[in-house]
């Protein structure tokens, strides 16, 4: 099992005028090859301060990636900090000078001693060409250690690891472990709810790993399993599958690429049921999610937006006195809404929303209030009353996902 450390060099770093991109970048690349990184450790230009850093990292990791510190200027002492703990001689590196010359000629700009610099290489190392700029990278085994040294620009970094360094560490670790996650989608359970069920599961757990997240499409629950094999993967995350299940099945929806709409979709069909939305402060979304799923013809009717008053009551009908009583962010305005869109779309199931998205008060009601009314035919017509917090269109967003977690149970 190899051990990754990962050391940015510069100044700027520590002053935070810039962030370290460039370790959060490629701990992700070497997490999908299943190297674990140890550490990220951050240094400023200081010969002094880099070398002692890189002694530290040579004695505790195997692989040590280091990025920045190759460029031109006399602050870039990468080069000088590491052969002070390795003695390996710098020379000259043929192709990568060539480069720089041309680039100088073909500018017309003035060439300094200064930019020979970067072409310099350690004498055992492997040379990585820099198509994006001009310091080449390089790889060096040092007392059983791999050294891999990149250039700090972000887009010349990125090519010469995908470029190079993944390929090397594919046969350097002999691809010992491979990662899959799958996605568990969750609806009519809040996170805390969620994390509170799951909570000595998710300690305990750590091959697969188990990370809730809510996200804009509800919660979801990440498994995460290392394993050399895929059927190794396979088992670790059908078992933690089914231990999560056992606690918190009921609320469980779809899975990796499936969505929720068309697990609904599929409900509806299967049942033989139809539906027509009537939207006023969703203004179409909740229908727009339910027909992105192929085959919701058989399912949806259709959709009203009714936005304004006169478009509920002069198309939808809502009763003038309900207006007058109750206004149209009302539970009885939400009941009139679903029972009318369900009868003159001709469908099974009336849903409607109507609240207050914000930014300012409606007739006297909190920005979030919100009501759903549902009517399914023989049954009693309903409506839910909710006060959503956030933005415009997070509370939008959080009526749609409640829309659609009433129309599933
Ligand atoms: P150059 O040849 O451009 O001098 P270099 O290899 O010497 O490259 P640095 O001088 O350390 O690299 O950094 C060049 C630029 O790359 C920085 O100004 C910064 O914008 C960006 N950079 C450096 N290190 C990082 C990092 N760890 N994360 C994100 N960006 C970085
Ligand atoms: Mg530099």
């Amino acid at each position: 099992q190899y051990k990754a450390e990962i050391l940015a060099v510069g100044t700027e770093l520590l002053l935070g005028q810039i962030a370290n991109t460039n370790a959060q970048w490629i701990s992700k690349q070497l997490a999908l090859y299943g190297i674990n990184v140890y550490n990220h450790v951050v240094v400023g230009d200081n010969l002094n301060r880099v070398a002692s850093t890189f002694k530290q990292a040579h004695e505790r990791s195997d692989i040590i990636i280091v990025t920045g510190g190759l460029g031109p200027t006399e602050d870039d002492l990468t080069r000088e900090a590491f052969q002070a703990i390795c003695n390996i001689p710098i020379v000259e590196h043929e192709p990568s000078m060539k480069k720089i010359e041309d680039w100088f000629k073909r500018t017309g700009w003035q060439m300094t001693p200064n930019n020979r610099r970067q072409a310099r290489v350690f004498e055992t190392a492997t040379v990585l060409f820099n198509k994006k700029g001009m310091a080449p990278g390089m790889i060096v085994q040092y007392e059983e250690r791999t050294w891999i040294f990149l250039p700090g620009v972000p887009r010349e970094m990125k090519a010469m690891f995908k470029e190079d360094i993944l390929p090397y560490l594919y046969k350097l670790t002999g691809k010992e472990q491979m990662i899959r996650s799958t996605i568990l989608k969750f609806l009519g359970i809040g996170e805390s709810a969620l994390e509170h069920e799951l909570q000595d599961l998710i300690r305990e757990q750590t091959n697969p790993t188990i990370a809730p997240l809510a996200t804009d499409d509800g919660i979801i629950i990440r498994l995460t399993a290392k394993a050399d094999s895929e059927e190794g993967l396979d088992a670790l995350l059908t078992e933690a599958k089914s231990a999560v299940l056992l606690k918190v099945g009921d609320y469980f929806v779809a899975e990796n690429d499936e969505t929720i709409e068309q697990i609904i979709i599929e409900h509806f069909k299967k049942k033989q049921l139809s539906i027509a939305a009537a939207e006023s402060l969703t203004g179409g979304k909740f229908t727009d999610r339910l027909i992105s799923v192929s085959g919701a013809s058989e399912v949806v009717q259709g959709g009203v937006v009714c936005y304004s008053e006169a478009v509920k009551t002069g198309v939808l009908e809502v009763p003038e006195q309900v207006i007058a009583e109750k206004g149209t962010v009302s539970e009885a305005c939400a009941l009139s809404l679903a029972r009318n869109v369900r009868e003159k779309l001709q469908s099974s199931v009336g849903i409607s929303f109507t609240g207050v998205a914000g930014p300012n008060e409606v007739e006297g009601k909190q920005v979030g209030t919100v009501y759903i009314g549902l009517s399914v035919i023989g049954e009693e017509d309903k409506a839910f009353g909710f006060q959503f917090q956030g933005d415009r269109n997070t509370i939008r967003n959080r009526t749609v996902m409640k829309g659609l977690e009433l129309i599933f149970n």
